[in-house]
């Protein structure tokens, strides 16, 4: 190999490294910060989209308190449902919908705390563009977890009330 060819594969590469690192950021964009394990998918039964649990806190005879992480990617979000205890969220990163049936729609972004009242029909997830990472706390699991209803509808989920 001349002095010459060496060089100019060299030129190449670097030329080749700097494209792949652009598009790595561009791609990287709306990428989330995630603290936790991704976990393993939620069930079509629960969640429209792609939605991703892991329980990070189990209930016990001294702590009736389950806590844990869902990440949904953009679009994902949960089906209709009730706690009958109520329910805490904590969102740690991404853009996403808070919805309390009969009330406007929340916007619920990174940093953000949620209360829910038990036995309110609500939903949550993330918003079209960007994913959502939610911590979420159960408070006196002994009275019940969730109580699963209907999937939200496209409408529903594009409708600001
Ligand atoms: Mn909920």
């Amino acid at each position: 190999m001349t002095l010459a060819v060496a060089l100019l594969l060299l030129i190449g590469q670097a030329c080749n490294t700097k494209a792949e690192k652009q598009e790595n950021v561009e791609s990287d964009k709306y990428e989330l910060n995630a603290i936790f394990p991704k976990g393993e998918k939620g069930s079509e039964e629960f969640f429209t989209g792609n939605a991703y649990a892991i329980r990070l806190v189990d209930a016990d005879s001294i702590h009736t308190t389950l806590a844990g992480n869902v990440y949904f990617e953009p679009g994902a979000r949960s089906n209709w449902h009730t706690h009958p205890s109520g329910q805490i969220l904590i969102i740690t990163d991404g853009v996403g919908y808070h919805k309390i049936e009969g009330q406007p729609m929340e916007v619920i972004k990174k940093g953000d705390v949620i209360k829910c009242p038990p036995n309110v029909r609500h939903w949550h997830g993330a918003s079209p563009d960007v994913g959502l990472q939610q911590l979420y706390i159960i408070p006196n699991t002994e009275k019940g977890i969730v109580e699963w209803l209907e999937p939200v509808t496209d409408e529903q989920y594009t409708s600001n009330n």
